[in-house]
């Protein structure tokens, strides 16, 4: 999987719509102080399924959309997408858009999806809001720094196996369900014996 393109309308300083075309390769960011460098990547995480706004750097997550300067009002929403090619050519588009007053939701080619099936997808790609391949200021320092059990967890991202974690928690709660279902049939069926 292959992101090919991010759009960006109303998040952070991106007050207008901007589309950037990302190339195959290794993709740097370059720019003066205070130009955005940090919101575009900040934009990718969060279009992949970021939920803390403080890693967001704000206090709450309405705090993505443009807050206004002295010469442009606020704005209510902030949408962003991702334009992902696959291997085989065919392209998915992902889209977070979030209203003041109204939280946040996601599209995946058009059609209204969970978070979980947005940060799925993205898993399964090995890539992710956590992805070791967003390198953001200070994360190089973090991952030398990091424990061996969060180190474990880059690696599995990376090797595109995190998702296999959420899958099994999610079939473990089914099996209790249907274990405690069980449980009760055989309550009933000898209630009636
Ligand atoms: P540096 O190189 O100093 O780290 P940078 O290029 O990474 O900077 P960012 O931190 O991405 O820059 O962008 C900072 C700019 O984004 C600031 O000017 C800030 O006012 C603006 N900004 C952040 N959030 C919003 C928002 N919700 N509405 C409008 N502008 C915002």
């Amino acid at each position: 999987m292959q992101i090919k393109r991010l759009r960006l309308s109303g998040f952070k300083s991106f007050v207008d719509p901007v589309d950037l075309r990302i190339e195959r390769g290794l993709t740097g960011i370059v720019g003066p102080n205070g130009c955005g460098k940090s919101n575009l990547l900040e934009a990718l995480r969060w279009a992949m399924g970021e939920n803390s706004a403080r890693s967001m750097r704000g206090a709450g997550m309405e705090d993505v959309i443009f807050a206004g300067t002295a010469h442009r009002p606020s704005r209510d929403f902030a949408e962003v997408s991702i334009l992902l090619d696959s291997a085989e050519g065919d392209e998915t588009e992902v889209v977070r858009r979030i209203e003041r007053g109204a939280g946040s939701a996601y599209r995946l080619d058009g059609r209204d999806v969970r978070a979980k099936d947005v940060s799925l997808l993205f898993a399964d790609a090995a890539t992710g809001a956590h992805s070791p391949a967003l390198v953001s200021q200070g994360r190089i320092g973090a991952v030398i720094a990091a424990k061996p059990v969060e180190r474990r967890a880059l690696l599995e991202e990376a090797a595109g196996i995190a998702g296999l974690h959420v899958r099994r928690k999610d079939a473990e709660q089914k099996l209790r369900a249907t274990e405690a279902n069980l449980a009760r049939l055989d309550e009933v069926i000898a209630d009636q014996e």
